[in-house]
C-alpha cells in the first residue's frame, strides 16, 4: 500500500510505502526541539519516500553523527527521519493524508525515560529506555554502525523485499 502525504504549505508531496501501520514515538531531546514536542514515526519499507512535488525546498539537515532530519525550508514541517547506516527511513506521522490516520497504531515509546513529565500517553504499549533502545539497535551489529557497503546491502534486501510483497 502506498501512503501520499504532504507539508504544512502544501508545497512539498511524497509518498511511501509503510513497514506497517505502527507508529513508534520517541520523547528524546533532539526529537522535541525538533517536532515540537515527541516525534512520531512510521517506518518506511522501501528508502526515502518519493518526493513528487517540491522537492527544491526539502531541506535535509544533519543533527546527530548518524541521524538527519528533512523539513520543509518553506514552512518548517518536519517530514522525515533517517539514519543511512542503518537503513532507517522514518516518515513523520503527521505528514500522512487524513484518510490513513484511523488505520495508525501507537506501538511504541522510546527514550521513555527522558519523557518530560508535562505529558504522556495514553495506554499499554512496549516502552523503552534509552540504554533498553540502544542495546536493541546495536544487537546483532558488531560489525559496526555499516559503512557504504553495508547501506547499499541493506536498500538492495528492501527493495527485493518489496519485490517480493507485490
Ligand atoms: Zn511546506
Ligand atoms: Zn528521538
Amino acid at each position: 500500500m502506498k501512503i501520499n502525504g504532504n507539508c504544512l504549505c502544501g508545497n512539498i508531496q511524497f509518498h511511501f510505502v509503510p513497514k506497517s501501520m505502527n507508529v513508534h514515538a520517541c520523547h528524546c531531546g533532539m526529537c522535541r526541539r525538533h517536532a515540537g514536542c515527541a516525534s512520531m514515526t512510521i517506518d518506511s519499507a522501501d528508502g526515502l519516500p518519493v518526493v513528487t512535488k517540491g522537492k527544491d525546498l526539502l531541506t535535509t539537515f544533519q543533527s546527530s553523527e548518524w541521524g538527519e532530519r528533512s523539513f520543509c525550508s518553506k514552512c518548517g514541517t518536519h517530514m522525515f527521519v533517517t539514519v543511512p547506516n542503518f537503513c532507517y527511513y522514518g516518515v513523520s506521522a503527521g505528514v500522512i493524508d487524513e484518510e490513513h490516520t484511523s488505520f495508525l497504531e501507537l506501538e511504541s515509546e522510546v527514550f521513555i525515560d527522558k519523557k518530560p513529565p508535562f505529558y504522556t500517553f495514553f495506554g499499554e504499549r512496549r516502552r523503552m529506555t534509552e540504554a533498553e533502545f540502544l542495546a536493541m539497535i546495536f544487537e546483532g551489529t558488531e560489525e559496526g554502525a555499516g559503512t557504504t557497503d553495508d547501506g547499499e546491502a541493506c536498500k538492495d534486501e528492501s527493495i527485493k523485499k518489496i519485490t517480493e510483497d507485490l
